[in-house]
């Protein structure tokens, strides 16, 4: 299977009609293919999706959130030990400010200070997977272009200048080597721009050699009763020994022809659900424990990464305004520009999230068939790398790592994993 693990679907090779997408994707069960075809996990930027789902998917953009969702501790289970009242006032502020300028502001000024670490880790584990759920990830994103910024020394605008003089030359190379002259045409580098674009970062397997259209309907079905056996374990397994991780099965849905095209071990569907085939039904066969940190990472990892917006995603819609003379707000990424500048980054959250989960092998001497972060780390770091302005680089590795360390729900050895893998595959000490 290949190396690329785990994915998110990727959006579609075309723009697809917005009426096509029912505005009614609620109910936890749901699994319909074609909606996941069509849906990109991530509400920013993306033409596919009316604003009236991506609101319900995503929240609104620029009104004060919800009021407290946080459900009433079980009959004897003891309520957990609420925080000092002055913990959730500044977060209660926060959700309060309908710009989100102004709510940027307030985290920066919480940053320079030196204060905002302390704001997240004063919340409970309760308090900020509920009410204050969507408040802290989108803190986190700020905290994390706050860092980024910094390491950069200078500003957002002067970052996305750099960018886009970069892929400019880039391109201006391309068309070169492609036998353009030494002053390639407007025609030429807009080319190069495409045959640069269609560098696939997710790669997608030989659709001749798949499995499962080969097998024959009886074969079919027995894998189908192989599946739903593993899910039912699985999601057993998981709610018994990580009740920090509650899944239901529901959650989890089997389709062995869609995770097989896609080439991945698994994905997000974008509406809370964990898609499985071939190499987590067998990895479950063998040991449940070794599914664990994939589901995790598609159920919480992206889920909780992928709740503000994309620090990446934003710095390159602005460095393609400035190349392509656009305003920011025209700017719709290609798929494949949307899987080189946001998806890459939600991913390398995702394997640091389950880092602390994965098991290569099992008292029983088993192997995990599945790939572990560290081997599917260093693909999206040499992404990095070769998408980004040099310069560019280590500002935005160190805005990640800042973020990991500040939040919470990222063990030291995780964070640690990721500055590693910087140091390991890009000779970059954070
Ligand atoms: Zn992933």
């Amino acid at each position: 299977m290949s190396s690329q693990g785990r994915t998110r679907p990727p959006a579609p090779r075309a723009p697809q009609e917005p009426a096509a997408v029912e505005p009614t994707p609620r109910s936890p069960g749901r699994s319909n293919m074609a909606m996941q075809e069509r849906l990109r996990p991530s509400g920013d930027n993306n033409p596919w999706i009316p604003d009236i789902i991506e609101d319900w998917l995503w929240g609104p953009e620029e009104t004060p959130r919800g009021p407290d969702t946080t459900p009433a501790p079980a009959p004897g289970v003891t309520p957990p030990t609420p925080s000092p009242p002055d913990a959730t006032s500044w977060w209660d502020a926060y959700r309060a400010e309908s710009s989100k300028a102004r709510r940027q502001q307030l985290v920066f000024a919480e940053c320079d200070a030196g204060r905002m670490q302390g704001r997240i880790s004063a919340l409970t584990r309760d308090q900020r997977h509920g009410a204050y759920r969507d408040a802290v990830q989108e803190a986190l994103d700020f905290l994390q272009l706050h860092a980024t910024l910094r390491a950069s020394g200078t500003d957002e605008a002067a970052m996305a200048q750099r960018q886009a003089e970069y892929m400019t030359e880039e391109e201006r190379r391309l068309a070169q080597q492609q036998g353009a002259g030494p002053t390639p045409t407007p025609q030429q580098i807009e080319q190069a721009r495409a045959e640069r674009n269609q560098q696939d970062y997710v790669v997608e397997p030989e659709q001749s050699r798949l499995r499962w259209p080969r097998l024959s309907p009886a074969e079919q079905q027995r894998w189908n009763a192989r599946g739903a056996a593993a899910r039912r374990v699985l999601a057993a397994h998981i709610n018994r020994r990580y009740p920090q991780y509650p899944v239901t099965e529901s959650q989890i849905i089997i389709d062995f022809a869609e995770v097989e095209r896609l080439g991945a071990v698994a994905f997000n569907d974008g509406q809370n659900h964990c898609t499985i085939g071939f190499d987590v039904v067998e990895a479950v066969e063998l040991n449940p424990e070794f599914a664990v940190s994939t589901v995790v990472h598609e159920l919480f990892g992206h889920n909780e990464f992928d709740r503000g917006f994309s620090v990446s995603e934003r710095l390159f819609v602005e460095a393609v305004a400035r190349q392509r003379g656009v305003r920011v707000e025209d700017v719709q990424l290609t798929d494949d520009e949307w899987s080189r500048f946001n998806y890459f980054e939600s991913e390398i959250a995702s394997l640091v999230w389950e880092f602390d989960l994965y098991i290569a092998r099992d008292d029983q001497g088993h192997v995990n068939p599945l790939g572990s972060p560290q081997a599917l780390m260093v693909s999206l770091m040499r992404n990095l790398q070769s998408q980004w302005a040099p310069d560019l680089v280590r500002p935005l590795l160190s805005g990640l790592y800042t973020r990991f360390r500040a939040d919470p729900d990222v063990s030291d050895a995780a964070a640690r994993f990721f500055a590693d893998n910087a140091r390991q595959h890009l000779g970059i000490t954070l």
